[in-house]
């Protein structure tokens, strides 16, 4: 099965419900192309509104996190379940942000991919490594770990409904991205890393680029053989940009 491509806006921590039903608009009222799936991740604050708005447009609702208990004395967390209700299809989930700023490890991380996929959530699972390791010459290690530790949990029906996102660190809201060629080839080893569990899985596994994505450098990872997509955050913000990086993503037709 050709795997579609997906454009994904992290909205982040930015805009109360009036902005944020701003922008969803302006996507809803726009010219999606077919072919390519899109999805925004609004903060909590907005989730209610904006799938309300989104009702009967292709425009797929997600959301930034998710905590993997399924109720309970867990002050301010969102379960999986209250995202599904408010009809969520998918939840970032090891965002480096979190990672870096909430203190969110490789455990953490893969309860809250298990949870997610136990109730109907498809996590969008972000890998990717910091400067320093990358320097280090690193990267392969510390994607590959990230990847392995969350696939020896993980049933092979599993594999490929997951997305994966790598977003090398350094590359998140600096605006210095990868190359398309230096993110095709981590790609690539996040691809091996999936067949060496199921070869036709990981065949199917739709992994994203993510990091400074912006209309003037899309194509160049939309044209790469192993990235299907993009997790974009600040150029999320505009819908005008946004709409251009889901553009580049359109697949000529044959
Ligand atoms: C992100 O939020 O995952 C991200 C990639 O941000 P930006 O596009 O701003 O680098």
């Amino acid at each position: 099965m050709p795997r579609v491509p997906l454009v994904v806006g992290n909205w982040k921590m930015h805009n109360t419900v009036a902005e944020a039903r701003h922008l969803a608009t302006s996507l809803v009222r726009s010219d999606l192309p077919s072919g390519v799936e899109v999805a925004v991740c609004p903060p909590f604050t907005a989730l209610a509104d904006i799938s309300r708005l989104l009702t009967g447009s292709p425009v797929r609702l997600g959301a930034q996190d998710v905590f993997w208990e399924p109720r309970g004395a867990y002050t301010g967390e969102i379960s999986p379940a209250m995202l599904t209700d408010l009809g969520c299809r998918f939840v970032i989930v090891g965002h480096s942000e979190r990672r870096q700023h909430f203190g969110e490890n490789d455990e953490v991380v893969t309860r809250k991919v298990r949870a997610s996929f136990a109730h109907g959530l498809v996590p969008i699972l972000c890998v990717g490594e910091r400067l320093d390791e990358r320097d280090a010459g690193q990267t392969e290690r510390v994607v590959t770990r990230q990847v392995e530790i969350v696939m020896a949990v993980l049933p092979a029906d599993q594999i490929s409904p997951l997305v994966i996102a790598y977003e090398p660190i350094w590359a998140i809201g600096t605006g210095r991205a990868a190359t398309g060629q230096e993110a095709n080839r981590v790609v690539g080893l996040i691809r091996e890393t999936l067949g060496r569990k199921d070869a036709t899985s990981a065949a199917e596994t739709r992994i994203l680029y993510g990091g400074s994505v912006t209309p003037a450098n899309a194509a160049e990872f939309s044209h790469q053989p192993e990235i299907d997509g993009a997790l974009v955050g600040g150029a999320s913000l505009d819908a005008a940009k946004f709409l251009a990086v889901v553009n580049a993503h359109r697949r000529s037709p044959v």
